[in-house]
């Protein structure tokens, strides 16, 4: 704020004004509003919208360098059950839990975001289709042998997972979140707490005991 001199009867200087304004409220309402553009409110990962900018920024890298580039989309089984059973209040905690016990499987450079309600989406640059599979089948398990706790029982939750990799065949971001998207569809269809893996238009179920060579 630039100083404002007082005359008295116009002539005569008589002092300075200054007026200093506090905008640290104003300046943690524009950060918190900055943050809800990027990241999801219930769980504190990216949102949808700011997953696919920087998952885009990730796949045009890959495709330059050549690099491997995967996605992991993955829906929590039966979750309408556990909001009909407990209330939507456990079913937003059974939604951070779900979140936790994911963030802890991945690497720093992973983009985890929140797809829609109970439905998660993971960009793996550097990682291939197997590799990515392995980590789902971490997460999986994580998930399975991890119940939230609610302090009056322990509820015990499941996911299904799809898998697609950057390849001759998917190259675009909507060609690999469809192919994620049919390959968890197939892990739904096998009964839930599954993780498949798209090739080239089929989806297959992965055995974490048989290797994949791709
Ligand atoms: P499936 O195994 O086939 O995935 O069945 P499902 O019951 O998990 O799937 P469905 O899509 O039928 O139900 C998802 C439910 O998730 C419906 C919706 O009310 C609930 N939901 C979505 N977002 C939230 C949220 O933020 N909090 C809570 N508590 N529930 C949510
Ligand atoms: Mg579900
Ligand atoms: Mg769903």
């Amino acid at each position: 704020m630039l100083p404002t001199p007082i005359y008295k009867n116009q002539k005569i200087f008589v002092g300075t004004i200054i007026v200093i304004r506090d905008i640290t409220k104003q300046k943690k309402l524009e950060e918190q509003l900055k943050h809800l553009a990027y990241f999801d409110g219930l769980t504190n990962i990216y949102n949808r919208s700011y997953f696919l900018d920087k998952s885009s920024e990730q796949l045009k890298n890959a495709i330059q360098t050549k690099a491997p580039l995967s996605f992991i989309l993955f829906d929590i089984d039966y979750f309408k059950k556990i909001n009909d059973h407990y209330g939507h209040l456990i079913g937003d905690a059974a939604i951070r839990h779900v979140v936790s016990i994911c963030k802890k499987e991945l690497e720093h450079e992973s983009i985890f975001g929140r797809y829609g309600g109970e439905e998660f989406v993971l960009c793996l640059p550097g990682k291939s289709i197997s590799d990515a599979a392995k980590i789902a089948e971490k997460i999986r398990a994580a998930i399975e042998l991890t119940p939230l706790n609610t302090n009056q029982e322990l509820i015990f939750v499941t996911a299904s997972f799809g898998v697609s990799d950057l390849n001759p065949y998917a190259k675009t971001l909507e060609v690999l979140l469809h192919e994620s998207d049919q390959a968890l569809y197939a892990s739904k269809e096998s009964g839930r707490n599954a993780v498949h893996l798209a090739f080239n238009g089929s989806y297959v179920g992965f055995d974490p005991m048989v290797t994949i060579n791709k």
